[in-house]
């Protein structure tokens, strides 16, 4: 069967990574027709606006993406293609998985977290003002229906997953309203869930806990802000943020994506580690069903990753993305 996916190359080491992850899927058998479409800075030149109809379109038609990294101006300009894509889709949950790849050194061994993070609300609800000159308000958006049906994506996630226990990261000690809305959505979630252990955890307390043992943790449930932070840190855990891939999951579609943004400092240079983007990827392929290629580039990725002599240089390595993307296609 042949799939019909979105590709967004993106922009900065999106067009590398994505173009690496496209030879291996192929390598692995799996068959995509791959529909490309662009947003992002440049798109804006030509047509007007960062995130063209015609991109939310194709997505809700093949009701699947692939996506590369799109940079977004900071402190001015436009506003992020990424969060604007996840909102106009309706993407809710920001899905994941810190674990650590056989051959990379972690800093604990064996970590295996996963971050399920709200991805609608919050301070990226965009709801932002100058109240007067030196006085700016940025507004903490929080619904109780986005925390219900986030925290019962985790729970069931962690069913579906054999994991054992789902803790909600907050800070409704401060936030009694806002985060405290969570937190209570969250106890209601968990009286359903009885095989789930719940657990709850400030996000100071959570940072302090991933640095210290990362392996205590297991599901993290939680908002955009303190997942989108998290998620990074975790990502330092296991060897960077070349390695840790994510999925932005709705009810009408889904938009696989590396964690790291466009990374311009390296962009264009060959430099760039396409792991994290491949295996979004292979989250991508368990999700269409594609479970046996998906299998096979994991399979390659760890002989590839115990082998140790084709690294990217965010690994110590001196292999160019070019080089690890055959070698690895070779182990596929
Ligand atoms: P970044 O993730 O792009 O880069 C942080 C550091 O990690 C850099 O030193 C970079 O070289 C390195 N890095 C990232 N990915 C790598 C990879 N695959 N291989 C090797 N090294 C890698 O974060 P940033 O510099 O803060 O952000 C750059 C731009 O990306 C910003 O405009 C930001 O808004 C955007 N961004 C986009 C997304 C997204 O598209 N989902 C996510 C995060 C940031």
């Amino acid at each position: 069967m042949t799939h019909t996916i979105t590709l967004i190359p993106g922009d900065g080491i999106g067009p590398e990574v994505s173009r690496a992850t496209q030879v291996v899927l192929e390598a692995s058998g799996v068959k995509i027709d791959w529909e490309v479409q662009h947003a992002g800075a440049a798109v804006a030149e030509t047509q007007g606006t960062t995130l063209p109809n015609s991109v939310l379109e194709s997505i809700r038609r093949n009701k699947v993406a692939l996506k590369g990294p799109i940079g977004t101006p900071i402190g001015k300009g436009f506003r992020s293609v990424n969060v604007t894509l996840r909102q106009a889709l309706d993407l809710y949950a920001n899905v994941r998985p810190v674990k650590s790849l056989h051959g990379v050194e972690p800093r604990f061994e064996g970590t295996d977290i996963v971050i399920v993070r709200e991805n609608t609300e919050d301070l990226y609800a965009g709801l932002e003002l100058i109240i007067m000159p030196g006085v700016a308000q940025s507004i903490k958006l929080i619904t109780e229906r986005s925390c219900t049906r986030i925290c019962e994506y985790a729970f069931d996630y962690a069913e579906r997953l054999g994991r054992k226990r789902v803790t909600v990261v907050h800070k409704a000690n401060i936030m009694k309203l806002s985060d405290g809305l969570l937190l209570e959505s969250f106890r209601k979630v968990a009286l359903k869930h009885p095989k789930i252990e719940p657990a709850e955890m400030i996000v100071d307390a959570c940072a302090m806990q991933m640095v210290r043992n990362a392996n205590k943790l297991d599901v993290i449930v939680t908002e955009n802000l303190y997942g989108d932070i998290l998620s990074d840190l975790g990502a330092g855990l296991v060897g960077g943020l070349g390695i840790v891939p994510g999925a932005n999951i709705g009810h009408e579609a889904a938009v696989f994506e590396a964690v790291h943004g466009s990374a311009p400092d390296i962009a264009g240079k060959g430099l760039a580690n396409p792991t994290a983007l491949i295996q979004s990827a292979v989250m991508m392929l368990h999700h269409i069903g594609e479970s046996t290629a998906a299998q096979k580039i994991d399979r390659g990725l760890i002989s590839l990753y115990e082998r140790s002599e084709i690294r990217t240089a965010d690994l110590g390595g001196s292999s160019s993305t070019e080089e690890f993307t055959e070698a690895l296609c070779k182990a596929v």
